[in-house]
């Protein structure tokens, strides 16, 4: 007889075990609050710019080898794409200069070593000064353990932890952010390649998964908000929805994949990280022109990446608490004076939208990362999934995925023992 299991979350993490254990033959029920799949990972049609947008620009680098699988296992890793070498042009607008960071192909940080390919103005000695990261504690902050000043931290080293911790560098945890360097920055240029989901984040990392789920006769069923768990000794032995409950017998599991905050209730004494931190992403309706990058890095302005994608130029700024409450109007109008400097064009707003998503990760510095629950729960038939959960990286669709797949590796066993 098939095993069953209850996947709690349709985001990244749900979806990466779900996938991970259809495929292992369980029969998999998906249960999603909302009405779409996908969590913070998604696509929407926005009347205000008449486009299919996605709620934040997501950027994946080859290194994050758990989230190209995952694609891979859904069949829709050639729908991430990014340039062949990982080249990333920058752009300073308080001094108006430009410059490439040419990571090459290597599996070794070569790159360091060869001036032209360097940060301008940096020497090696300052890329030296960045190991103390490479090891340091989950307790130290990014701060005791690298210079947060001089031009190789505002170039790379600021934006780069800035995008992946999405909290303002020295205040973030040096073990996290050094766990991003070892992945990337320190495994070369082939683990840099920047990779992003052309045709939408939907389109490519989560519907097809919903398809794949339901030809392996899953059933994905949206609107349905898990409300308690009913317990019996140690396990889970049901899931009350609000209008239904359903039954999970004694070889059943359940993979709760959904955020800390609702975890926490439907979990009393969960520890979980309690502090976020918000993201801003801006979309133009914009044909950009025909040499512009796919991705611009840009320092010294309000905009810190531009991406340009067909009929639009996306716009991406990390620990944005700063901007949630500014006049939707008046930002626009101060990212898009950025976008026309950074990207070379020029015109009046075109059609717009901004999405602030509050609550866009858990905030990663040392004392948020210290509240990350494992895997494993009392229960025995109860696990743990989603970028919150202690995967040793910070808030991304990598950790997310490792997340789902270590969740669902338990069941497994569970399974097995
Ligand atoms: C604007 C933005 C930009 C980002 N940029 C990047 C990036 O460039 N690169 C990167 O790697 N990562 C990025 N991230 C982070 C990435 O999106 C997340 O790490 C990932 O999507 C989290 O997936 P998850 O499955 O862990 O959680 P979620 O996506 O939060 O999924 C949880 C799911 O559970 C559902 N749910 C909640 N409560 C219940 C309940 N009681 N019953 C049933 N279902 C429930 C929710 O509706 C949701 O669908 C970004 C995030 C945002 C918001």
């Amino acid at each position: 007889m098939r095993n069953t299991v209850h996947i709690i979350g349709a985001g990244i993490s749900g979806l990466s075990a779900a996938v991970r254990l259809a495929n292992a033959n369980f029969k998999v029920h998906v249960h999603e609050a909302t009405q779409q799949a996908g969590g913070r990972c998604r696509s929407y049609f926005d009347a205000s710019t008449n486009l299919t947008i996605d709620n934040g620009n997501h950027l994946l680098l080859s290194g994050n080898r758990h989230a190209v699988a995952y694609a891979r296992s859904i069949g829709t890793e050639a729908g991430l794409v990014g340039p062949k070498r990982a080249q990333f042009p920058f752009v300073d607008l308080a001094t108006g200069q430009r410059w490439q960071l040419d990571l090459g192909e290597s599996r070794l940080p070569l790159w360091v070593f060869n001036e032209a390919r360097r940060v301008p103005d940096t020497g090696l000695l300052d890329y030296l000064a960045l190991m103390p990261l490479i090891w340091a504690s989950k307790s130290k902050l990014v701060s005791d353990a690298i210079p947060c000043q001089g031009t190789l931290y505002r170039r790379l080293v600021q934006p780069l932890l800035l995008a992946a911790l999405n909290v303002d560098p020295p205040e973030g945890s040096a073990g996290l952010a050094g766990a991003v360097v070892r992945e990337t920055l320190l495994a070369g240029g082939q683990a840099c390649r920047p990779l992003i989901a052309r045709d939408g984040l939907s389109a490519v990392l989560v519907e097809p998964a919903v398809k794949l789920l339901q030809d392996k006769g899953a059933s994905v069923r949206f609107g349905h908000e898990l409300r308690q768990f009913g317990l019996s000794a140690a396990s889970v032995a049901e899931l009350k929805f609000g209008g239904d409950t359903v039954g999970v017998g004694p070889d059943d599991a359940v993979v709760l994949a959904v955020p800390p905050r609702p975890a926490a209730t439907l979990l009393p004494g969960l520890k979980t990280p309690s502090k976020f931190r918000a993201i801003v992403n801006a979309h133009f309706r914009f044909d950009p022109p025909k040499d512009m990058p796919p991705i611009l890095g840009v320092v010294g302005g309000l905009v810190e990446w531009l991406f340009a994608f067909p009929q639009r130029l996306s716009v991406t700024i990390s620990n944005g608490d700063r901007l949630v409450d500014m006049p939707r109007e008046e930002l626009a109008q101060a990212i898009w004076r950025d976008v026309c400097r950074a990207g070379g064009v020029e015109g009046e707003l075109p059609p717009w939208q901004i999405v602030r998503e509050r609550r866009a990760t858990f905030e990663a510095t040392p004392e948020q990362n210290a509240l990350r629950p494992g895997v494993s729960t009392a229960l025995k038939n109860l696990f743990l999934a989603g970028d919150w959960t202690d995967t040793g990286l910070p808030a991304t669709i990598e950790g997310s995925v490792r997340s789902g797949n270590r969740a669902a590796d338990l069941v497994l066993a569970m399974r097995q023992a």
